[in-house]
């Protein structure tokens, strides 16, 4: 499964840090506050270097997604088990405890 690389906008201040470590990828364009990704990682040592350039931002503004190589739709990358839809009480993937007297 591969990365993408997005910037959000309102947590980026603009320091550089992850264009200084990945610029093949991120750049801060002349006029701009803003961090950019220009391209996504194509090699296995450009995605390496968006990860470290991720690493290195101070406010968490470059983010990873993982994207579904059946799908060019990206996910969030939260790390954490899928929830079950709104409405149902059990988390997915848990089943129901059989308890014993
Ligand atoms: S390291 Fe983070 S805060 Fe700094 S320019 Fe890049 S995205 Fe913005």
């Amino acid at each position: 499964m591969s990365r993408r690389f997005e910037v959000i906008e309102e947590e980026c201040i603009g320091c550089s840090l992850c264009s200084e470590r990945a610029p093949g990828n991120l750049e801060i364009r002349s006029g701009s506050t803003t961090a950019q990704v220009f391209k996504q990682p194509e090699t296995p040592e450009e995605e390496e270097a968006c990860h470290e350039a991720s690493d290195y931002c101070p406010t968490g503004g470059l983010k990873a997604r993982s994207v579904d190589s059946a799908s060019t739709k990206p996910q969030a990358d939260t790390g954490s088990p899928a929830l079950a839809p709104a409405g149902d009480s059990k988390p997915a993937g848990i089943a129901p405890m059989k308890l014993e007297n």
